[in-house]
């Protein structure tokens, strides 16, 4: 096969992989496409998977669509459970251990991989990510018929966790070596106002110590804090972050840094190679959010069948699901100048971010402010016009 006939091939059935998949279906009929997963390949909305113990969904209920659904709809081969193990740009190879699949193009859309803590003891085992609804599945039966909840984190996952566990009827403890929950995203005012919430759901907030150790005790777990407490828990939840994937890239040659680096028509830095999703840093930003990649596997889309586009980011707020205290933030860029003026009721936190001139740059909302944010996006200058 000539690599000008070999099929376009997508790393990763994730929102990015398939969104991608299913606009180039749109403009390209007849383009053969081949997407190889390391998962099962069954097609679900990711952000569900921290709204699933309120709700009492299961992994299957979850899911949208098996990978053979997936691959009849939209008239591709997928792969599932294979793992790509290496790329070769120069021979337009990927290689499944040592079967050679070449491609026309090749887009990476392989996600982010959980940041491990560096826990010490023997309970290992008990500590559980979810990144997938794989991890989702495997969680809620370690989770099945148990009580009480250490989630490790208090950032996006960690707080919707808490939040989705405590709806669920678990007994929740959050450590996290922060001074405020959600500190990437939001001021303390506001984040203060989401601790309440969670607070009266019988959520306890251990802000400030890490845990460093984790022991086997009868059928239960107990965590030590560097504050010197000690907590109880059935099962634990690490939420302490996650990073794009870059080791295959790295031995491939690309251009990394936090992310795989692309330039604004997705390209990496070897021919016919793209990225998208969270794998990807697009002119220095990692947005490990949902409408980035939907932006991007549209215009990636469009380049993919023949003409040439750029990915442009308008404003993109994020929703945080705390169904308790809603919240929805645009944080401002990294390192922009400013100050945060917030008007408190409660609650209800209504923070601003302007420059010395009074332009918005950012904003949190919390409880019944988060109705202004349609008022306010229109204020916001677009992440990247
Ligand atoms: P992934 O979904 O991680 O897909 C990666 C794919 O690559 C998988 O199919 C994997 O099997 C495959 N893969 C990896 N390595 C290989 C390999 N070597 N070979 C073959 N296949 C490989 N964002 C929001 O905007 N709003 C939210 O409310 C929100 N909530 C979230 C809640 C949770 C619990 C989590 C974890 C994330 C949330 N996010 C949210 C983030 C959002 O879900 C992600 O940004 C998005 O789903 C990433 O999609 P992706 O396709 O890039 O990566």
């Amino acid at each position: 096969m000539s690599t000008q006939t070999a099929p376009v091939v997508v790393i990763g059935t994730g929102l990015a992989g398939y969104n991608l998949v299913k606009e180039l279906r749109k403009l390209a009929p007849e383009q053969p496409i081949l997407m190889i997963t390391a998962d099962d390949g069954r097609n679900y909305s990711k952000p569900m998977l921290s709204t699933g113990f309120g709700k009492n969904k299961s992994a299957d209920e979850l899911a949208m669509g098996s990978a053979g659904e997936m691959a009849e709809q939209l008239n591709i081969v997928i792969r599932t459970n294979t793992r790509v193990t290496h790329i070769d740009p120069a021979a337009h190879r990927v290689f499944i251990g040592e079967e050679p699949v070449e491609y026309s193009k090749l887009v990476l859309a392989w996600g982010a991989e959980v940041i491990r803590a560096r826990v010490e003891g023997d309970a290992g085992d008990s500590i559980y990510s979810i990144n997938d609804l794989e991890d989702y599945a495997r969680f809620r039966a370690a989770a099945e018929g148990r009580k009480k909840v250490l989630i490790m984190g208090a950032g996006l996952i960690g707080a919707e966790y808490a939040n989705d566990m405590a709806a669920g009827g678990f007994d929740i403890d959050v450590v996290a070596p922060c001074e405020h929950l959600l500190p990437s995203l939001l001021p303390p005012q506001a984040a203060d106002a989401v601790q309440a919430g969670l607070e009266g759901l019988g959520v306890r907030f251990h802000l400030g110590p890490l845990v460093t150790r984790i022991v086997r005790s009868g059928d239960q777990v107990e965590a030590s804090l560097t504050n010197g407490e000690t907590l109880t828990a059935d099962v634990v939840v690490s939420a302490i972050g996650l990073r794009p994937r870059l080791d295959l890239a790295v031995k491939a040659g690309l251009q990394v840094n936090h992310g795989v680096m692309v330039n604004r028509r997705l390209e990496t830095s070897e021919a016919d190679i793209y990225a998208l999703g969270d794998c990807a840093e697009i002119e220095g930003r990692v947005l490990l959010y949902v409408l980035p990649l939907m932006a991007s596997a549209r215009a990636l889309a469009k380049t993919l069948a023949g003409e040439p586009t750029d990915v442009s980011f308008g404003v993109m707020p994020v929703t945080v699901k705390t169904p308790v205290v809603p919240v929805v933030v645009s944080p401002p860029a990294p390192g922009s100048a400013g100050q945060w003026q917030v008007e408190c009721d409660g609650v209800d936190v209504q923070a601003e971010f302007r420059d010395e001139n009074g332009h918005l740059l950012g904003y949190a909302l919390t409880g019944a402010r988060v109705m202004n944010k349609v008022a306010l996006n229109k204020e916001l200058p677009a992440v990247m016009p």
